[in-house]
């Protein structure tokens, strides 16, 4: 019903969906090794907190770029063409 009429939206479209998904399986695996490594930490050491430091860190950043530039080219191309991905208000 949604289905938007233009290509560009189409695969901007899968991209953010392609990005979300694939944020989530590599969230859930950063999450589960810095979870392991903060499990480590009940009677640990002070090398187990940096590397559940390190475990965390890495979480955000590697979740986030490709969403971030799937987002940047849904702006640049609703500002140029007024296309909208969703046909909700
Ligand atoms: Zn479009």
């Amino acid at each position: 019903m949604n289905e938007p009429a233009c290509t560009e939206c189409r695969a901007i479209a899968q991209e953010i969906l392609d990005a979300y998904r694939e944020a989530w399986d590599l969230g859930s695996e950063a999450f589960r090794e810095a979870w392991a490594a903060r499990n480590r930490l009940i009677g640990g050491t002070e090398q187990d907190v940096f590397r559940a430091e390190e475990a965390f860190a890495k979480v955000q950043p590697s979740s986030s770029a490709r969403i971030g530039d799937a987002l940047h080219r849904l702006l640049v191309h609703r500002a140029r063409t007024g296309h909208r991905l969703r046909g909700r208000r």
